[in-house]
């Protein structure tokens, strides 16, 4: 193979947020090693948005199947399309290796992967390569998933006696404390059984053989959860904040419905942003419970909220708020230049890592009201282990919690806004020259590389 022709395969998982995360961090790769050529599989239909806007020379796009039959009919059963796209993953891999090694002429010499793919440690240890694993959340969820087998087990000896919102001290290593209710869904409580739990189960139990497995986060945010992962996993690099380091304009981040003009004329700290990312909405219930405290408590507001639930809202909403200016209700939002805008106050949202670590990155207090997956978790870090949030009582957005919310998070204690300032310093310092997701990323890239990094 030519010495100064590496090529790279990167493979994301297709869903939520993780195909433009995995994206971003190629990007950042692509641009330390341009001599380095990064074959890009996704499927067609994310690869479609992720590349409307994108010319980068050393990156070459994959489109690969979704698993999806013709003529196939959704059931309607949970996550169908990602079961069966998990079905084909392996094998779409293994082909689409083989066409990129045919078009560039050049095998593959690293594989930077999602780290759902466990199946890819085999790849690589039999084409005797690395396997670099890109986890698209943060340190407390990977570590509930590698810890996955001794929290089952400690947790079988409290069954009948500790209910799902009591805490549990020592549970898992890192943390002091935890809820069983708050660990994502398949780890204890959930289905173990479905595709999608099994694969973390296997994602846990195999990712100490990665030569590298790298995330968006930055190790000061959580030294204990760092101390232990590094333990655990070869080379665990935190390489972010994502959003404070690739300030590149990508088609996602534009800002289609003048967001950021309608936030010049609000007065400062006063607006509540409200998103709950890329894939959920919460029922219409709750969108209706939502609404009426925002107007009852006369709370301006910026709503990013997909189109086809905006016929939820009460009669007459988003005519009254637009009418009298009080809120703006859009179907998306350049989020991270939202959150740094000094109009906002608070940000509502379900707790996606991404929209966590931006707001953290703005200095943003958070009310949350987390859905699945991760988001339970990472509403518990923010709330209980940084402070720098609250979650909505009850768990769901009545009128009178979503109120109470408003109400507290606007008139937080300054020790609350110290811990977010200084919480926001520790993640501008990491990416500094000499901070550690700087230094982090050089020994990433020496790895994706193979080489030196001066
Ligand atoms: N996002 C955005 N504008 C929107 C909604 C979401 O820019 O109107 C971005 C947000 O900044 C974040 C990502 O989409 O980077 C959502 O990721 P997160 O991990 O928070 O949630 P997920 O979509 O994976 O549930």
């Amino acid at each position: 193979m030519d010495n100064q022709k590496k090529h790279v395969a990167v493979y994301t998982f297709p869903y939520s947020s993780h195909p433009s995360l995995i994206l971003t961090l190629t990007r950042r790769l692509a641009s330390a090693a341009p001599n380095v050529i990064f074959s890009f599989f996704n499927i067609e239909k994310s690869n479609d948005v992720l590349f409307s806007n994108l010319s980068c020379n050393n990156i070459l796009r994959y489109d690969v199947s979704d698993g999806i039959p013709e003529g196939y009919v959704f059931k309607g059963t949970p996550q169908e399309d990602i079961n069966l796209f998990l079905a084909v993953a392996e094998e779409e891999l293994r082909k689409g290796v083989q066409v990129a090694e045919m078009d560039t002429g050049l095998k593959i010499s690293c594989l930077v992967v999602d780290a759902f793919f466990w199946f890819c440690g085999d790849m690589a240890e039999e084409m005797g390569i690395p396997w670099v694993a890109v986890w698209a959340a943060g340190d407390c969820s990977l570590a509930s998933h590698i810890y996955t087998d001794l929290i089952r087990e400690k947790s079988a000896q409290l069954i009948g006696s500790v209910g799902p919102n009591e805490e549990i001290v020592d549970l898992m290593p890192g943390l002091k404390a935890v809820r069983l209710g708050d660990l994502p869904s398949g780890v204890v409580l959930g289905n173990l059984e479905s595709p999608f739990s099994t694969m973390l189960h296997k994602m846990g139990r195999t990712l100490h053989k990665a030569t590298t497995v790298t995330l968006n986060s930055f190790q000061e945010l959580d030294p204990n959860l760092t101390t232990t992962l590094s333990s655990k996993l070869n080379n665990f690099l935190s390489v972010g904040p994502f959003n404070l380091i690739s300030k590149e304009k990508t088609s996602l981040k534009l800002d289609e419905f003048s967001c950021i003009s309608w936030l010049d004329n609000q007065n400062t700290k006063t607006i509540a942003y409200i998103s709950f990312g890329t894939v959920f909405t919460p029922p219409p219930q709750e969108l209706v419970e939502l609404a009426k405290a925002l107007e009852e408590t006369k709370t301006p507001f910026l709503w990013s909220l997909k189109m086809d639930s905006h016929k939820h809202f009460p009669k007459g909403f988003v005519e009254r708020v637009t009418v009298n200016g009080t809120g703006k209700v859009v179907p998306w939002a350049p989020q991270d230049q939202v959150l740094n805008h000094v109009a906002i106050g608070v940000f509502v949202t379900h707790c996606g890592w991404n929209s966590v670590l931006e707001s953290l990155g703005a200095g943003v207090p958070m009310i949350c009201r987390p859905f699945l997956g991760d988001q339970h978790l990472n509403s518990w870090m923010v709330e209980r282990v940084w402070g720098i949030g609250l979650r909505i009582e009850g768990g769901t957005f009545t009128k009178h919690a979503t109120r109470r919310a408003l109400e507290q998070v606007f008139s937080l204690s300054n020790s609350r806004h110290e811990r977010m300032e200084a919480l926001k310093d520790l993640a501008h310092k990491a990416i500094e020259p000499n901070g550690s997701s700087k230094q982090n990323f050089k020994t990433l890239v020496e790895v994706v590389t193979g080489e030196t990094q001066h």
